[in-house]
């Protein structure tokens, strides 16, 4: 289960952060999740919660904003959408693409008390 180590990855830098405002209490935390990160909002939120048992993120939401996987066509420049890495090109056909959004994995806000 990777989502243990992407888990493990939020909470120290969510940890880090509120260390430094003194912030006593997490509300929220709000995730930026590309598609190719393949990443289960449950499974994620199951290994949060039990690192964050006692600390000051017990109890926080988590909410994921889905990030499409986005590529870019290097013949035509065509911006196109697509469902996996295996793609071809909606303008040109052309499979030579480079990815332009989709395995990021960005903490967008952090909601405190
Ligand atoms: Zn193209």
């Amino acid at each position: 289960m990777h989502e243990f180590g992407i888990a493990q990855n939020i909470f120290d830098a969510v940890s880090k952060e509120i260390e430094k405002r003194e912030v006593s209490k997490v509300i929220s935390i709000k995730l930026e999740v590309g598609k190719l990160t393949a990443i289960v909002p449950s499974a994620l939120e199951f290994c949060f919660e039990s690192l964050a048992e006692g600390t000051p993120l017990d109890g926080v939401k988590l909410t994921f904003i889905d990030i499409p996987l986005k590529m870019k066509c290097k013949k035509c420049g065509n911006i196109y959408e697509v469902e996996d890495y295996y793609c071809i090109c909606t303008e040109c056909s052309s499979i030579e693409y480079e990815l332009i959004s989709g395995d990021e994995l960005i903490i967008k806000q952090i909601e405190v008390e």
